[in-house]
Protein backbone atom coordinates (compact mmCIF):
# COMPACT_ATOMS: atom_id res chain seq x y z
CA UNK A 1 0.00 0.00 0.00
CA UNK A 2 1.11 2.99 -0.67
CA UNK A 3 2.09 5.39 2.39
CA UNK A 4 1.53 9.24 0.80
CA UNK A 5 -1.60 10.83 1.54
CA UNK A 6 -3.61 11.93 -1.79
CA UNK A 7 -1.62 12.84 -4.88
CA UNK A 8 -3.52 10.28 -6.95
CA UNK A 9 -1.68 11.75 -10.20
CA UNK A 10 1.89 11.26 -9.05
CA UNK A 11 0.85 7.78 -7.83
CA UNK A 12 -0.94 6.88 -10.53
CA UNK A 13 1.75 7.90 -12.86
CA UNK A 14 4.36 5.75 -10.88
CA UNK A 15 1.87 2.81 -10.73
CA UNK A 16 2.10 3.10 -14.65
CA UNK A 17 5.08 2.89 -15.18
CA UNK A 18 5.97 0.01 -12.59
CA UNK A 19 3.20 -2.40 -14.84
CA UNK A 20 4.60 -1.20 -17.97
CA UNK A 21 8.20 -1.48 -16.91
CA UNK A 22 8.92 2.19 -17.67
CA UNK A 23 10.90 3.92 -14.85
CA UNK A 24 12.94 7.00 -15.42
CA UNK A 25 15.96 7.08 -14.68
CA UNK A 26 15.28 10.28 -12.77
CA UNK A 27 12.05 11.87 -11.21
CA UNK A 28 12.08 15.26 -10.03
CA UNK A 29 9.20 15.86 -7.13
CA UNK A 30 8.63 19.45 -6.30
CA UNK A 31 6.44 20.69 -3.52
CA UNK A 32 6.40 22.90 -0.44
CA UNK A 33 7.79 21.87 2.85
CA UNK A 34 6.08 18.54 4.33
CA UNK A 35 3.68 17.86 1.72
CA UNK A 36 4.68 14.04 1.62
CA UNK A 37 7.70 14.14 -1.16
CA UNK A 38 10.02 11.69 1.11
CA UNK A 39 6.80 9.34 1.80
CA UNK A 40 6.43 9.11 -1.82
CA UNK A 41 10.08 8.65 -2.70
CA UNK A 42 10.63 5.95 -0.36
CA UNK A 43 7.05 4.42 -1.41
CA UNK A 44 8.78 4.34 -5.04
CA UNK A 45 11.62 2.78 -3.97
CA UNK A 46 9.45 0.34 -1.89
CA UNK A 47 7.46 -0.48 -4.84
CA UNK A 48 10.83 -0.67 -6.77
CA UNK A 49 12.48 -3.52 -4.38
CA UNK A 50 8.83 -5.27 -2.58
CA UNK A 51 9.29 -9.11 -3.13
CA UNK A 52 5.17 -8.84 -3.14
CA UNK A 53 2.95 -9.51 -6.62
CA UNK A 54 1.12 -5.85 -5.96
CA UNK A 55 4.25 -3.92 -4.63
CA UNK A 56 4.63 -2.07 -2.10
CA UNK A 57 3.08 -4.48 0.38
CA UNK A 58 4.90 -2.95 3.28
CA UNK A 59 5.06 -6.54 4.89
CA UNK A 60 8.38 -8.34 3.26
CA UNK A 61 11.13 -8.00 4.11
CA UNK A 62 12.52 -5.35 2.16
CA UNK A 63 9.67 -3.51 2.38
CA UNK A 64 10.30 -3.03 5.82
CA UNK A 65 14.04 -2.57 5.65
CA UNK A 66 13.42 0.59 3.30
CA UNK A 67 10.63 1.64 5.79
CA UNK A 68 13.33 1.79 8.84
CA UNK A 69 15.90 3.42 7.17
CA UNK A 70 17.94 -0.05 6.57
CA UNK A 71 18.19 -1.43 3.16
CA UNK A 72 21.40 -1.27 1.44
CA UNK A 73 20.55 -0.01 -1.98
CA UNK A 74 18.27 2.96 -0.56
CA UNK A 75 19.77 6.16 0.60
CA UNK A 76 18.85 9.33 1.24
CA UNK A 77 21.58 12.65 0.27
CA UNK A 78 20.33 15.73 2.33
CA UNK A 79 21.97 17.85 4.92
CA UNK A 80 21.83 15.69 7.70
CA UNK A 81 23.08 12.91 5.84
CA UNK A 82 26.19 11.29 7.51
CA UNK A 83 28.70 10.63 4.44
CA UNK A 84 32.14 10.71 4.90
CA UNK A 85 31.91 14.40 6.07
CA UNK A 86 34.00 15.25 9.51
CA UNK A 87 33.44 18.75 9.47
CA UNK A 88 31.02 19.07 12.81
CA UNK A 89 29.44 22.33 11.58
CA UNK A 90 25.94 21.81 10.22
CA UNK A 91 25.54 21.60 6.65
CA UNK A 92 24.14 24.26 4.85
CA UNK A 93 24.19 22.56 1.14
CA UNK A 94 24.93 19.52 -0.27
CA UNK A 95 28.62 19.40 -1.43
CA UNK A 96 30.18 17.52 -4.33
CA UNK A 97 32.02 15.30 -2.10
CA UNK A 98 28.21 13.93 -0.99
CA UNK A 99 27.19 13.71 -4.89
CA UNK A 100 30.67 12.18 -5.83
CA UNK A 101 29.78 9.22 -2.87
CA UNK A 102 26.74 8.56 -4.13
CA UNK A 103 28.49 8.00 -7.74
CA UNK A 104 30.65 5.50 -6.70
CA UNK A 105 27.84 3.93 -4.97
CA UNK A 106 25.78 4.22 -7.86
CA UNK A 107 28.57 2.61 -10.01
CA UNK A 108 28.06 -0.86 -7.92
CA UNK A 109 25.72 -3.68 -8.68
CA UNK A 110 22.33 -3.90 -5.72
CA UNK A 111 23.59 -5.45 -2.78
CA UNK A 112 20.12 -6.65 -1.45
CA UNK A 113 17.47 -5.55 -3.98
CA UNK A 114 16.29 -5.51 -7.58
CA UNK A 115 17.03 -1.23 -7.49
CA UNK A 116 19.31 0.63 -6.07
CA UNK A 117 17.76 4.34 -5.18
CA UNK A 118 19.35 7.13 -4.30
CA UNK A 119 16.93 10.26 -2.98
CA UNK A 120 18.46 13.59 -2.45
CA UNK A 121 16.60 15.71 0.08
CA UNK A 122 16.11 19.68 -0.96
CA UNK A 123 17.77 19.25 -4.14
CA UNK A 124 17.90 22.77 -4.61
CA UNK A 125 20.94 22.99 -1.74
CA UNK A 126 23.37 21.22 -3.96
CA UNK A 127 25.95 23.18 -4.37
CA UNK A 128 27.11 24.53 -8.36
CA UNK A 129 29.93 21.88 -8.08
CA UNK A 130 27.25 19.13 -6.61
CA UNK A 131 24.82 19.88 -9.73
CA UNK A 132 27.68 19.22 -12.36
CA UNK A 133 28.49 15.77 -10.97
CA UNK A 134 25.47 14.82 -10.90
CA UNK A 135 24.26 16.15 -14.05
CA UNK A 136 26.89 13.88 -15.30
CA UNK A 137 25.67 10.89 -13.88
CA UNK A 138 21.91 11.88 -15.20
CA UNK A 139 23.59 12.25 -18.77
CA UNK A 140 25.26 8.69 -18.46
CA UNK A 141 22.42 6.54 -16.48
CA UNK A 142 22.98 3.05 -15.09
CA UNK A 143 20.78 0.23 -15.16
CA UNK A 144 19.12 -0.33 -11.89
CA UNK A 145 19.58 3.38 -10.46
CA UNK A 146 17.18 5.42 -9.80
CA UNK A 147 17.45 8.96 -8.46
CA UNK A 148 14.48 10.75 -7.15
CA UNK A 149 14.94 14.31 -6.37
CA UNK A 150 13.07 16.44 -3.93
CA UNK A 151 12.68 20.21 -4.03
CA UNK A 152 10.59 22.60 -2.70
CA UNK A 153 11.53 25.03 -5.59
CA UNK A 154 13.05 23.84 -8.67
CA UNK A 155 13.44 27.30 -10.67
CA UNK A 156 16.89 27.61 -8.52
CA UNK A 157 17.61 24.18 -10.11
CA UNK A 158 20.22 24.16 -13.00
CA UNK A 159 17.76 23.57 -16.05
CA UNK A 160 19.88 21.07 -17.37
CA UNK A 161 19.48 19.11 -14.32
CA UNK A 162 15.60 19.43 -14.68
CA UNK A 163 15.69 18.13 -18.10
CA UNK A 164 17.11 15.33 -17.10
CA UNK A 165 14.35 13.99 -14.73
CA UNK A 166 10.52 13.18 -14.83
CA UNK A 167 9.09 16.38 -12.79
CA UNK A 168 6.16 15.55 -10.77
CA UNK A 169 4.71 18.44 -8.92
CA UNK A 170 3.03 17.44 -5.26
CA UNK A 171 -0.11 19.89 -4.46
CA UNK A 172 -1.19 20.44 -1.00
CA UNK A 173 -4.33 18.43 0.69
CA UNK A 174 -7.74 20.16 1.30
CA UNK A 175 -7.77 20.83 5.01
CA UNK A 176 -10.85 18.41 5.21
CA UNK A 177 -8.80 15.43 4.20
CA UNK A 178 -5.64 16.45 6.60
CA UNK A 179 -8.23 16.94 9.53
CA UNK A 180 -9.84 13.31 7.98
CA UNK A 181 -6.26 11.79 8.90
CA UNK A 182 -5.74 13.14 11.57
CA UNK A 183 -9.00 12.33 13.74
CA UNK A 184 -9.67 9.01 11.75
CA UNK A 185 -6.51 7.44 11.40
CA UNK A 186 -4.52 8.96 13.93
CA UNK A 187 -6.92 9.64 16.59
CA UNK A 188 -6.23 13.10 17.53
CA UNK A 189 -9.49 14.91 19.02
CA UNK A 190 -11.79 16.91 17.00
CA UNK A 191 -10.49 20.75 18.05
CA UNK A 192 -7.10 19.84 17.89
CA UNK A 193 -7.18 17.93 14.51
CA UNK A 194 -9.05 21.14 12.63
CA UNK A 195 -6.55 23.84 14.42
CA UNK A 196 -3.58 21.47 12.89
CA UNK A 197 -5.57 21.37 9.40
CA UNK A 198 -5.69 24.62 9.56
CA UNK A 199 -2.20 25.39 10.44
CA UNK A 200 -0.60 23.49 7.92
CA UNK A 201 -2.23 24.43 4.67
CA UNK A 202 -2.51 21.05 3.11
CA UNK A 203 0.86 19.98 4.09
CA UNK A 204 0.14 16.59 6.31
CA UNK A 205 3.34 15.81 7.28
CA UNK A 206 3.94 18.77 9.69
CA UNK A 207 0.28 18.35 11.23
CA UNK A 208 1.26 15.26 11.98
CA UNK A 209 4.67 15.74 13.65
CA UNK A 210 2.43 19.01 15.81
CA UNK A 211 -0.20 16.10 16.76
CA UNK A 212 2.36 14.28 18.81
CA UNK A 213 5.02 16.70 19.03
CA UNK A 214 3.99 19.85 21.42
CA UNK A 215 7.12 21.68 20.68
CA UNK A 216 5.71 22.67 17.22
CA UNK A 217 2.59 24.61 19.00
CA UNK A 218 4.91 26.05 21.73
CA UNK A 219 6.84 27.20 18.54
CA UNK A 220 4.23 29.02 17.01
CA UNK A 221 2.77 30.41 19.95
CA UNK A 222 6.23 31.69 21.16
CA UNK A 223 6.30 33.59 17.54
CA UNK A 224 2.76 34.93 17.72
CA UNK A 225 3.45 36.73 21.06
CA UNK A 226 6.75 37.85 19.35
CA UNK A 227 4.19 39.01 16.50
CA UNK A 228 1.85 40.80 18.79
CA UNK A 229 5.26 42.87 21.00
CA UNK A 230 6.44 43.63 17.44
CA UNK A 231 3.00 45.09 16.15
CA UNK A 232 3.07 47.20 18.88
CA UNK A 233 6.74 47.95 19.90
CA UNK A 234 8.68 50.23 19.10
CA UNK A 235 11.51 50.66 15.87
CA UNK A 236 14.11 49.74 18.64
CA UNK A 237 13.06 46.53 19.59
CA UNK A 238 11.53 46.40 15.68
CA UNK A 239 15.74 46.54 14.10
CA UNK A 240 16.41 43.84 17.23
CA UNK A 241 13.92 41.40 15.90
CA UNK A 242 15.57 42.03 12.16
CA UNK A 243 19.07 41.35 13.89
CA UNK A 244 17.83 38.31 15.49
CA UNK A 245 16.15 37.12 11.81
CA UNK A 246 18.55 38.29 9.29
CA UNK A 247 21.42 36.16 11.60
CA UNK A 248 18.44 33.09 11.73
CA UNK A 249 18.49 33.75 7.73
CA UNK A 250 22.38 32.96 7.05
CA UNK A 251 22.04 29.55 9.29
CA UNK A 252 18.39 28.38 7.84
CA UNK A 253 16.32 30.04 4.94
CA UNK A 254 13.53 28.35 6.12
CA UNK A 255 13.42 28.72 9.47
CA UNK A 256 12.87 33.35 8.49
CA UNK A 257 9.86 32.14 5.80
CA UNK A 258 8.61 30.08 8.54
CA UNK A 259 7.94 33.34 10.45
CA UNK A 260 7.24 35.11 7.08
CA UNK A 261 4.49 32.31 6.49
CA UNK A 262 2.99 32.89 10.04
CA UNK A 263 2.71 36.60 10.16
CA UNK A 264 1.14 36.38 6.61
CA UNK A 265 -1.62 34.15 8.00
CA UNK A 266 -1.99 36.38 11.18
CA UNK A 267 -2.64 39.18 9.06
CA UNK A 268 -5.07 37.45 6.68
CA UNK A 269 -6.79 36.36 9.17
CA UNK A 270 -7.35 39.88 10.79
CA UNK A 271 -8.48 40.97 7.12
CA UNK A 272 -11.07 37.72 6.92
CA UNK A 273 -12.62 38.85 10.82
CA UNK A 274 -12.95 42.58 9.83
CA UNK A 275 -14.69 41.25 6.59
CA UNK A 276 -17.10 38.85 8.87
CA UNK A 277 -15.50 35.47 7.77
CA UNK A 278 -14.03 34.16 10.93
CA UNK A 279 -15.30 30.45 9.56
CA UNK A 280 -11.89 30.82 7.44
CA UNK A 281 -9.56 32.08 9.47
CA UNK A 282 -5.91 29.63 10.03
CA UNK A 283 -5.66 30.72 13.65
CA UNK A 284 -9.00 29.31 14.82
CA UNK A 285 -7.88 29.35 18.59
CA UNK A 286 -7.30 32.71 18.44
CA UNK A 287 -10.76 34.39 17.05
CA UNK A 288 -10.89 36.60 19.84
CA UNK A 289 -7.75 38.38 20.09
CA UNK A 290 -8.11 38.62 16.41
CA UNK A 291 -11.29 40.27 16.55
CA UNK A 292 -9.95 42.79 19.13
CA UNK A 293 -6.55 43.46 17.21
CA UNK A 294 -8.93 43.77 14.19
CA UNK A 295 -10.40 46.98 15.85
CA UNK A 296 -7.22 48.48 15.58
CA UNK A 297 -6.72 48.58 11.84
CA UNK A 298 -8.79 49.63 8.59
CA UNK A 299 -8.87 47.16 5.93
CA UNK A 300 -6.47 49.38 3.38
CA UNK A 301 -3.93 49.62 6.18
CA UNK A 302 -3.89 45.27 6.56
CA UNK A 303 -4.30 44.86 3.21
CA UNK A 304 -0.83 47.07 2.30
CA UNK A 305 0.57 45.63 5.18
CA UNK A 306 -0.18 41.81 3.92
CA UNK A 307 1.06 42.80 0.37
CA UNK A 308 4.50 44.22 2.13
CA UNK A 309 4.97 40.55 3.92
CA UNK A 310 4.31 39.03 0.46
CA UNK A 311 6.93 41.04 -0.95
CA UNK A 312 9.48 40.19 1.72
CA UNK A 313 9.12 36.48 1.11
CA UNK A 314 9.72 36.92 -2.96
CA UNK A 315 12.50 39.06 -2.29
CA UNK A 316 13.76 36.65 0.37
CA UNK A 317 13.61 33.97 -1.99
CA UNK A 318 15.30 36.06 -5.01
CA UNK A 319 18.82 36.44 -2.64
CA UNK A 320 18.22 40.10 -1.78
CA UNK A 321 19.70 41.03 1.24
CA UNK A 322 17.75 40.00 4.05
CA UNK A 323 18.52 42.70 6.88
CA UNK A 324 17.28 45.46 4.24
CA UNK A 325 13.89 43.19 3.50
CA UNK A 326 13.48 42.59 6.44
CA UNK A 327 13.84 46.39 7.68
CA UNK A 328 11.68 47.59 4.91
CA UNK A 329 9.21 45.25 6.38
CA UNK A 330 9.17 46.17 9.71
CA UNK A 331 9.16 50.10 8.42
CA UNK A 332 5.44 49.10 6.71
CA UNK A 333 3.80 47.77 9.84
CA UNK A 334 0.44 50.14 9.99
CA UNK A 335 0.24 52.17 12.82
CA UNK A 336 -2.85 51.67 15.30
CA UNK A 337 -5.68 53.77 13.35
CA UNK A 338 -8.61 52.95 15.79
CA UNK A 339 -11.08 52.53 12.62
ZN1 LIG B 1 6.86 -5.42 -0.07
Amino acid sequence: MWQVVGQSRAVTLFQRNLERGSIAHAYLLVGPPHVGKMTLALDLARALNCEAVEPPCGLCDACQKIASGKHADVQIIGLNSSGNSTDAKPRTEISIDQVREMQHSSSLPPFEGRYKVFIIDGAELMSNEAANCLLKTLEEPAGGVIFILLTTNDAILPATVVSRCQRLELRPLATSQVEAVLNERRGVEPQKAELLARLCHGCLGWALSAAVDDSLLQRRAERIDRLLDITNGDYEERFDYVSQLAAQFSQSRGLVQEVLDLWLDWWRDLLLVKLGCNDTITNIDQEAMLVDMGRGYNLAQIKSFINSIQAAGEQLGQNANPRLVLEVLMLSIPGRSGV
